[in-house]
């Protein structure tokens, strides 16, 4: 009829081999839960208030970058679909009250209207984690720990880096801005999305493209120069924790992560093998998240979230020296005509019921076409029932790899394919 076929939304993309995914997702799993972190579920949909009032207002999150959902036009419910799980995460915290620290963990879609490229898309997967109630620094340099440990020990990964920045306290930070605002004042020939920064979001300067702002912030004074004693104790005692349990870091001042709500430790994982998206996971501390959301009390807290797509290019390379699981032996049930559908379905079954994972051709085609295709799936065994078979109640069992052949009877049939 000559319309054009729907293709995906820009963006996003479809999986339809899900191994080396399910992989990760299930090696993170059992990693976090020796950690004893609880899975949770958030929903996608939440009100857009939530991500202005964490991640803050000048952020492109949040500026620039929010699925914006129309919800009929109720006019206080203006919801989107979620950029991040951090503060849906503290939401669910300040909901429900469980009991402290709460340690959970979560995965799955983000949306961000960012320009796609490699390693990044408008929908893409996290795996998160996060640690509310507890204050003590120790706490960060154990989930950094964790999280190396999973990519180089689960996920046998050797090519990245750990970097690491500390933000300080609110109060050390806000001194810092000033510090930071009266340097970029003295300097000529920022460009002007910085001049904008250094009104609205000026840590934001540092991630700057451009060489120029980049030579001239070279000199800009670093955060850890400015910490008070109390921080600055913090910070030292994150790095020999670190040190201790043998995680190799960088120091980096100019990491400051995109988002408004994070103090004292910040933290990404990168690669130079993703190119320009090169971090694949990233974290921090926000100890006053639950304030911004509205709480009175304050929730030390922190977290991290690794981004799914980017380790899959990172593991891609590796796939064929990981222990992914082997699938298990495939059967492929054959009747010979339609007569015979009905003895499939009994067959199949059975097996089913013994665990025996079987497909079963139902569409009439010829025995050579449905050889083929068993061929295709990797089939181990070929299971065919015709006249001959139903008559005499046996099933034609053909071993797929040397290609020998034997009647069984349909009885035996299970005890012969599990021997
Ligand atoms: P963030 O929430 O921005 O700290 O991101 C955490 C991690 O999510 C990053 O390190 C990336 O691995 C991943 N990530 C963030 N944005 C995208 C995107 N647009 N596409 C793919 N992965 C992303």
């Amino acid at each position: 009829m000559g319309t054009k076929t729907i293709v995906r939304v820009k963006g996003t993309q479809d999986f339809l081999d899900l191994t080396l995914f399910s992989f990760i997702v299930r090696q993170f799993e059992q990693h976090v839960l020796l950690y004893h972190f609880e899975e949770i579920e958030t929903p996608i949909l939440e009100h857009v208030e939530l991500f202005r009032r964490s991640l803050g207002i000048y952020t492109d999150v949040v500026s620039k970058e929010m699925f914006l959902i129309d919800a009929h036009g109720e006019q206080d419910e203006q919801l989107c679909l979620r950029p991040e799980a951090t503060a849906p995460t503290m939401r669910v915290f300040l909901e429900q009250q469980p009991l402290l620290p709460w340690k959970v963990y979560s995965y799955g879609p983000m949306f961000r209207y960012e320009r796609p490229q490699k390693g990044r898309y408008r929908q893409f997967h996290q795996l998160n984690m996060e640690v509310v109630g507890s204050s003590s620094i120790s706490q960060d340099s154990q989930l950094i720990t964790m999280l190396d440990r999973f990519f180089h020990e689960n996920l046998t990964l050797n090519n990245y880096a750990l970097q690491l920045n500390f933000l300080g306290s609110y109060a050390d930070r806000e001194n810092y801005l000033k510090v930071l605002r009266a340097f970029l004042d003295g300097v000529n020939g920022i460009c002007k999305t910085c001049q904008e920064r250094k009104e609205k979001n000026i840590l934001r300067i540092f991630d700057c493209k451009s060489p120029t702002c980049q030579e001239l912030f070279e000199d800009a004074p670093t955060m850890v120069d400015h910490l008070s004693d109390e921080s600055k104790k913090e910070w030292e005692q994150l790095q020999q924790e670190l040190s201790l349990l043998s995680v190799t870091f960088s120091y980096n001042p100019r990491l400051v992560r995109g988002l408004d709500y994070y103090n004292k430790t910040v933290f990404e994982f990168t690669s130079d093998s993703l190119g320009a998206q090169n971090a694949f996971c990233g974290g921090g501390r926000y100890d006053q998240l639950a304030n911004q959301l509205g709480s009175k009390q304050t929730y030390p807290a922190l977290g991290a979230a690794i981004g799914i797509e980017r380790l899959l290019l990172l593991l891609e390379p590796l796939r064929d020296t990981l222990a992914l699981p082997q699938p298990k032996p495939l059967y492929v049930l054959m009747p010979l005509s339609e007569e015979q559908n009905s003895l499939a379905l009994l067959i199949a079954d059975a097996l089913h019921a013994a665990n025996l994972v079987t497909d079963t051709l139902l569409d009439g085609d010829s025995l050579k076409s449905m050889m083929r295709r068993a061929n295709k799936m990797g089939a181990a065994y070929a299971l065919i029932v015709g006249d001959q078979e139903q008559q005499a109640k046996t099933v034609l069992v053909k071993n797929m790899m040397t290609g020998d052949q034997e009647q069984v009877a349909q009885i035996d049939l299970i005890n012969y394919l599990r021997r």
